[in-house]
């Protein structure tokens, strides 16, 4: 038995059951919803209550919430949904985006103590606590100012023992990377997910990720640039090569976010995707079970691993 803080307060990690592990309810910008959240749409709370119903209705028992401060995380907004709707959310601390302030040299271990603050103490004046940790890097690499972050969500985690999920951009193998600086700062990498991994149908990087010792994020459905299906066809080569353990499927779906900019209009995001957190379960496992893929396999994906990821057995 373990125990993983979610939004609501500290939880039995064998109550997580289906899990999704990269997920956002709102995506913005930092303050946004506190702030602005009238760029999220007049009716956004009910959005989110809807969308995350019908997900729990649907069999999700918990969302990983990827979105850190500088995404617009409002833990409180969640705290409230997860309540509303009987949904268990898992918040998250670290960075996406490099922030200005590094430029003054601030080090990875001040970052991380931000970070440990966060984990054990509570976000932002709550005493809601983040339960795992988010780095991000894109197509640049890892640029000088977001090694500073990967070296801080390392030496939180070794503190902490709170895993970490790192957004990367799996075409141009930048996992590599984040794995050597991840083994410099001695952490063990079956704490350490890879995400967006399917954003590529490159299984032999997929494969030496995994060879690492690391869990994969399959956590963009239905996804763009790659279809859905060319996902699913590289999700059922990594089970057939025996990865089944470490595979984590998740959407990267998010409900509320500033409209009337490039993202599409609620309705055609709808129109993309009507299943909004339900694609995985609804589309891609069963083309999983016609694939031939055992229904004992995949209740490991997100039952098992998100529960094994988490406790670090
Ligand atoms: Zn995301």
């Amino acid at each position: 038995m373990a125990t993983i803080n979610s939004v609501t307060g500290p939880m039995d990690t064998a109550n997580l059951g289906f899990t999704l592990m990269h997920e956002h309810v709102t995506v913005s910008a930092p303050g946004i919803p506190q702030t602005y959240p009238q760029l999220l749409g007049d009716n956004f709370m009910d959005r989110i209550i809807t969308g995350l119903t019908k997900a729990k209705k649907g069999g999700i028992d918990t969302i990983v919430d990827m979105t850190p401060l500088d995404l617009g995380r409002d833990v409180t907004l969640l705290a409230e949904a997860a309540r509303k709707v009987g949904i268990n959310i898992i918040a998250c601390t670290g960075m996406y985006f490099e922030p200005t302030f590094l430029l003054t040299g601030i080090s990875a271990d001040k970052l991380a103590d931000l970070f440990i603050d966060e984990i054990r103490e509570g976000i932002g004046g709550t005493k809601i606590k983040a339960a795992i940790l988010k780095g991000r890097n894109d197509i640049a690499g890892v640029t000088p100012g977001e090694e500073v972050i990967l070296r801080a969500l390392a030496r939180a985690h070794l503190q902490t023992d709170v895993p970490i999920a790192l957004h990367q951009y799996s075409p141009g193998r930048v996992g590599m990377r984040q794995i050597a600086i991840m083994k410099e700062e001695g952490v063990s990498l079956r704490r350490v997910k890879l995400d967006h991994c399917n954003d590529t149908t490159d299984v032999e990087y997929i494969t030496w990720i995994l060879e690492q010792g690391c869990f994969v994020g399959m956590d963009r459905y239905p996804g763009h640039g790659v279809s859905a299906l060319a996902r699913t066809k590289t999700l059922k080569a990594l089970i057939d090569a025996g990865f089944e353990d470490r595979i984590l499927p998740s959407h990267d779906h998010f409900i509320a976010y500033p409209l009337g900019g490039r993202l599409p209009s609620v309705e055609d995001r709808e129109k993309q995707n009507p299943h909004g957190y339900l694609y995985v379960k609804d589309v891609v496992f069963p083309q999983l079970l016609d694939m031939g893929v055992s229904q004992p396999a995949l209740d490991k994906l997100c039952v098992d691993n998100p529960r094994r990821f988490f406790e670090g057995a």
